[in-house]
């Protein structure tokens, strides 16, 4: 492959800071991801298509560089039906490196409850997830440090945060440590996009202290990740958690941002994951 790891941080239902209310979890100290995130681009993730832009068909783009918005006539989601499905099993940027000899990882933390309730004949897997099973990669790889989706967070209301941002940072480092073994190592951060579903016109004060405190744990992570020298990548597959006043998904643009990297000028989501195919030489 030539190029050395990649860290790639893939938010779930984050929309830029441009495109988010007043008061968003965004306007807040993040002294690291913010600047990370200003400095790189700002994408269209609707595609030219009505609607509001789901993970089915946002994270299957990210993940080929294929417009499968197009593809499925829609947007989709959360979860891959058959025809993204086959998208993934043929053009997953995971399943083109483990061709390639290239060596990816999926860095999530999986409960045992998570295999029981995907173990079902209906996928209810994430694409990320799909994506590396596809490749024939396992979850819970060993040889990784592994990462909670919701950073150190508790996953049930009122998301009590048992890993403090010091912590999550030394999860930062420690996976910054560990890229040098890999080419690419990727995180699934949906946890976002669960609490930005809980976003309602006057907004839950447990809520939003939960997503602010997502926030700084994720700033925390970026600069584990960075002191540790790693290169990395940001991005997002639609707009949600940037505005807790609505519990839907927005049409906000998302961010396109990285450290290491040159970002290229792509203005969408489809764009955008090209230029990271580039980066692998597919
Ligand atoms: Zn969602």
């Amino acid at each position: 492959m030539g190029v050395s790891a990649l860290i790639w941080l893939a938010l779930d239902g984050l929309g830029h800071p441009l495109d988010a209310p007043q008061g968003s979890v965004w306007e807040q100290e993040l002294p690291t991801l913010r600047p990370l995130i200003g400095a790189g681009l700002a994408l269209d993730a609707t595609l030219g298509v009505a609607g509001l832009p789901q993970s089915g068909t946002g994270q299957t783009c990210w993940l080929t560089g294929q417009d499968a918005v197009r593809v499925m006539g829609e947007h989709f989601g959360p979860h891959a039906g058959p025809t993204l499905q086959k998208l993934l099993n043929a053009e997953a940027l995971p399943v083109r490196l483990q061709a390639a000899g290239a060596r990816a990882a999926l860095v999530n933390l999986y409960a045992p409850e998570y295999f029981a309730a995907a173990s079902g004949r209906r996928n209810r897997m994430g694409c990320f997830p799909f994506a590396f099973r596809a490749a024939g990669l396992p979850l819970n790889p060993a040889g990784v440090p592994l990462l909670r989706a919701s950073l150190g967070l508790h996953y049930q209301a009122p998301w009590e945060p048992f890993l403090t941002p010091d912590e999550v940072k030394a999860c930062g480092a420690a996976l910054a440590k560990t890229a040098a073994d890999w080419d690419l190592l990727v995180a699934d951060l949906w946890f976002s996009d669960v609490l930005g579903h809980l976003g309602r016109p006057d907004p839950d004060p447990a809520v939003v202290q939960a997503g602010r405190a997502y926030m700084r744990r994720l700033d925390a992570l970026v600069l584990g990740l960075l002191d540790g020298g790693a290169r990395v990548v940001v991005s997002s597959d639609h707009g949600n958690f940037e505005n807790l006043q609505v519990k839907s998904h927005t049409l906000a643009r998302v961010p396109f941002a990285g450290s290491g990297v040159a970002l290229g000028q792509p203005t969408d989501v489809v764009q955008a994951a090209r230029v990271l195919r580039g980066w692998f030489g597919l």
